[in-house]
């Protein structure tokens, strides 16, 4: 069954030059990847992408985390990947979400880790789930930024061709 996911690569990943190395991991799982761009993180879209997190301690920090205040580079890198069993297949690649649990082979076990202050600097998002992959795809991406359409669209401008979440 193909899948969505959407794949960040955290501001601690960028800032330890693991671009190269989480994208080589990723491209074992024989997915496509149909968008990648670099965005700078604003308060408000961190809180919206972990909304589902607010009552957690830890919710303050990593908000900070995302949007980089705790590495010094106020982006990260998104990307969607498609494909059969795209979540199961990044997740498993991804590892554990705690860096000490993760398998010392996957992504978070290899470059993960926990601060003095208790974040899980993992290096990697990937969505958990289908519901939440489509709504964390529609909130970092527009329609016109992924090669397939992936979610209904519909059309507000007819001149300039604008294509917004249906
Ligand atoms: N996190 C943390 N401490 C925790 C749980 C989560 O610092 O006890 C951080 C970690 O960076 C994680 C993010 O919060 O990736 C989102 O948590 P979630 O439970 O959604 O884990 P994920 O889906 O990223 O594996
Ligand atoms: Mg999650």
């Amino acid at each position: 069954m193909n899948q969505a996911a959407l794949i960040l690569i955290k501001p601690d990943g960028l800032k330890k030059s693991l671009t190269g190395n989480i994208l080589t991991r990723l491209s074992e799982s024989k997915l496509e990847i149909v968008a990648a761009k670099m965005v700078r993180v604003s308060k408000a879209l961190a809180e919206e992408h972990y909304k589902h997190l607010t009552d957690k301690p830890f919710f303050a920090e990593i908000i900070k985390y995302l949007c980089g205040e705790l590495h010094d580079r106020r982006k990260v890198m998104a990307l969607v990947y498609w494909g059969d069993c795209a979540i199961a297949k990044c997740r498993e690649l991804a590892g554990s979400t705690n860096p000490e649990e993760a398998e010392a082979t996957t992504i978070r076990g290899s470059y993960g880790r926990i601060t003095t202050s208790g974040v899980y600097e993992n290096v990697i998002h990937v969505s958990s789930n289908e519901i939440e992959a489509e709504r964390e795809i529609k909130l970092w991406f527009n329609p016109g930024d992924i090669i397939v359409e992936l979610y209904p669209v519909k059309e507000i401008s007819k001149v300039k061709k604008v294509k917004v979440w249906g």
